[in-house]
């Protein structure tokens, strides 16, 4: 099998590239809430509502959490390859009241690899709001649907042919396009300080 290459990235590379994306969301999108999708999504939205308030005067910004996870049919298939399937581990919590409807919704996930996961988001999250739409009164339903609105942020963007496409015209944020190779997150690393020894030496390899 391939050897794939790893990056690693450490929690100071988020932050920043966080911060240098942020101003332009804020300017382009003016999201009123993120759902962040569970686990890689979390951090990314915690930092980012930071910088978003910061530009946005202090909006209350609500932070609501997915968990998707890419099911491995096949035994013997590892994360790092291809043909999963997505599946919920936890949605949003079913709230009587409206948590999507007439908000700019920003999604945000730490990486867009096949781009499967951030399809299925979307794609569900559109079918709650059909099913908020519901329970509101039908004259006031075409505003309501067009005031909704979603967007993507991920931290890592892989330079790759994806296998899912997003409606065309959703605003999509990258921190940073990236080539196909297997991202190290500091949340999956055991001990941080030789995490961030190591990203430093990759770092120093890459510069040379
Ligand atoms: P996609 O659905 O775009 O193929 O994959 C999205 C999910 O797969 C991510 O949310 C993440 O959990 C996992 N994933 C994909 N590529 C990477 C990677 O390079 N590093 C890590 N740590 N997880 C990845």
């Amino acid at each position: 099998m391939l050897e794939v290459q790893h990056w690693r990235v450490t929690y100071n590379d988020i932050h920043n590239l966080i911060r240098s994306v942020t101003p332009k969301i804020a300017e382009e999108f003016n999201p009123d809430i993120m759902v962040a999708i569970g686990g890689g999504g979390f951090f990314p939205a915690r930092v980012m509502r930071t910088f978003l308030r910061e530009t946005t005067e202090n909006k209350s910004l609500q932070i609501q959490a997915i968990g998707l996870s890419l099911y491995e049919p096949l035994p013997g298939t590892t994360q790092e390859q291809i043909g999963r399937e997505v599946v919920r581990t936890q949605w949003l919590s079913p709230n009587p009241g409206k948590i999507l409807l007439g908000k700019r919704i920003l999604i945000v996930d730490e990486v867009d690899d096949t781009r499967k996961t951030l399809h299925y988001a979307l794609s569900e999250l559109q079918k709650d709001v059909e099913a908020e739409l519901l329970s509101s009164p039908e004259l006031e339903r075409d505003v309501l649907r067009a005031a909704t609105k979603f967007a993507i942020f991920v931290v890592h963007n892989k330079n790759k042919p994806k296998l899912a496409e997003l409606p065309s015209g959703t605003p999509y944020y990258a921190g940073e396009n990236v080539d196909d190779l297997w991202l190290d997150y500091p949340w999956e690393a055991i001990v941080i300080e030789e995490h961030d020894r190591l990203a430093a030496l990759d770092k120093k390899h890459r510069e040379k």
